[in-house]
């Protein structure tokens, strides 16, 4: 191939940015031109493509978002639309494009491969929750900004003898929820993938608070209710106060970890590797430190599997 795009889109993570980079400074050090596809698929039908230079990838390595911005496109998921963006492509002289982000927009790359356009998927989603890679880019640093706050909540928490229900983002993934909850030491961890039990709950709450204990920190996935339905289920049904903590976006932004920055040069760069090889309809992931590429059609017919042992500790380590 003689000139690639790379694009973003969906939801942005941490750390995309170092992945454009690798894929475009790849790409020129191995003597071919690369498009940036401003705006995600939608920015893809209407054109909004530039070149991209060593030069313009300067400076974001340690940039949260996307240079490349992103976007969710209704149109794209047409066959019309991936036509229209195929002749884009087209009249660009791109001959295969990498797509940095989740889940849905890996879809729209096996789309364009199905129709003859070779595209790779690169996991850009803080969600961690594509199957076939043991991380996505933007897990680390999500994860850790979650941390922080986990961390001064319990601060409050503490003086104030209160207990703290914090929602935490991953769509239908408990990863963050897991992970954040195992490493801010949080006493209750509600995650998807566990059917709630909140009897089970509440008797732990009530059994602490027989103990002395007056605070504590309750992790809710997204993917499972909302922190403020928890609230006032508890109040509900065992008169248990709580305070809500909603962490958001914040948990979207901010400066990649050292993690995120490597996986990202690691994957774009290899996402580059398979295209030189003439190769589409392409996922590129990270099983046991190794890099790797499958099918795309892989992170769609196997389920996401959250780590439950993790799960088991955390229980047992917060007794
Ligand atoms: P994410 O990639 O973070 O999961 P979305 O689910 O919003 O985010 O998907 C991003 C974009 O990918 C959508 O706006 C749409 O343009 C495209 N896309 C999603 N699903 C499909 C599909 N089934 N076929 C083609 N394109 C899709």
């Amino acid at each position: 191939m003689k000139k690639i795009g790379v694009l973003t889109s969906g939801g942005d993570a941490p750390g995309m940015n170092a992945a454009v980079r690798a894929v475009v400074r790849k790409a020129i050090f191995h003597g071919m031109e690369v498009a940036g596809i401003y705006h995600g698929y939608q920015g893809l039908i209407n054109g909004n493509i530039e070149n991209l230079d060593v030069g313009d990838v300067g400076d974001i390595i340690q940039r949260g978002g996307t240079m490349l911005h992103s976007a969710r496109c209704l149109e794209f998921k047409t066959e019309e639309g991936q036509r229209k963006a195929i002749s884009q492509l087209k009249e660009h002289g791109i001959e295969g494009l990498v797509v940095i982000g989740g889940d849905g927009s890996y879809r729209g790359a096996l789309a364009l491969s199905k129709l003859g356009f070779p595209s790779v998927g690169v996991p850009g989603t803080i969600d961690n929750d594509i199957p076939g890679t043991d991380y996505t880019i933007g897990f680390d640093t999500a994860l850790n900004t979650i941390i922080e706050s986990i961390d001064k909540i319990r601060d409050t928490a503490t003086s104030h003898e209160r207990s703290f229900i914090i929602e935490v983002m991953g769509r239908d993934a408990g990863d963050l929820a897991l992970w954040a909850g195992l490493a801010g030491g949080a006493e209750t961890i509600l995650i998807p993938e566990v059917p709630s039990d909140i009897d089970g709950l509440v008797r732990r709450l009530e059994q602490g608070y027989e103990r002395g204990k007056k605070h504590s920190i309750i992790i809710v996935a997204e993917g499972v209710m909302s922190a403020g339905e928890l609230a006032t289920l508890l109040k509900e049904k065992a008169d248990i106060e709580t305070r809500v903590s909603v962490l958001g976006h914040i948990q979207r932004g901010g400066s990649p970890t050292g993690r995120d920055r490597v996986l990202a040069s690691q994957l774009g760069a290899k996402a580059v590797e398979v295209l030189m090889e003439d190769r589409g309809g392409v996922a590129i992931g990270i099983r046991n430190h190794q890099v790797v590429d499958y099918e795309l059609s892989e992170a769609f017919n196997k389920a996401h599997k959250a780590e439950l042992s993790m799960y088991t500790l955390s229980q047992e380590l917060s007794i």
